[in-house]
């Protein structure tokens, strides 16, 4: 157990392109178990492939998460040695459907191999977010489909700039 001054962090790392009301719904829960969640994007400068740039996820998270305990941050490379750099003590990862268990399970599984004192966290999906991903959410968006409520109204607006540009190009 961490002392009583120490303070409990943990990173929430994933893609979020963009982020979506489930991702939020993660968030708000992992910030009552923990003092502080780092909202983590993982990139990789050589083969990102996501639709919003670093610097515009960064945005928008900021924009959506009001909350002084949440932190907005970008790395490459090895999650767990941002985690030790970040001086968190634990991975947190939603759970969907089963169809996440398998990938989620040998990430952590290697996570833990890599380093043993990092814990993952899983939190399972809300009801009402257990069909709600970025891939979908995007995908929705680019065939004309209404995203309202899968998103917050400030990603949604972004979104529907983005697939309009990207359609006019
Ligand atoms: P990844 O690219 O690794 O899937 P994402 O940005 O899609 O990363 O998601 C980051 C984390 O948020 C993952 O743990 C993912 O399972 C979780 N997540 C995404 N959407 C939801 C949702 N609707 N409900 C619960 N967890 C979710």
């Amino acid at each position: 157990m961490k002392s009583g001054r120490e303070k409990r962090v943990a990173v929430f790392p994933g893609s979020f392109d963009p982020m979506t009301n489930g991702h939020l719904d993660i968030l708000e829960r992992s910030l009552e178990i923990f003092d502080r969640v780092i909202v983590a994007i993982a990139f990789n400068a050589a083969k990102d492939s996501a639709l919003f740039s670093v610097d515009e996820r960064l945005e928008m998270i900021r924009e959506v998460t009001r909350s002084p305990r949440v932190v907005a941050d970008a790395f490459s490379g090895l999650l767990v040695d941002y985690v030790e750099r970040s001086k968190a003590s634990a991975i947190v990862r939603g759970l969907r459907a089963v169809a996440d268990f398998e990938y989620e399970f040998q990430m952590a599984m290697m996570n833990r191999h890599l380093r043993p004192r990092i814990e993952t966290i899983f939190i399972m999906a809300s009801e009402a977010h257990f069909y709600t991903s970025s891939r979908l959410v995007k995908e929705v968006a680019t065939l004309g489909g209404d995203v309202t409520g899968l998103v917050p109204e400030r990603v949604r607006r972004k979104l529907l700039r983005k697939v309009t540009e990207k359609k006019a190009r």
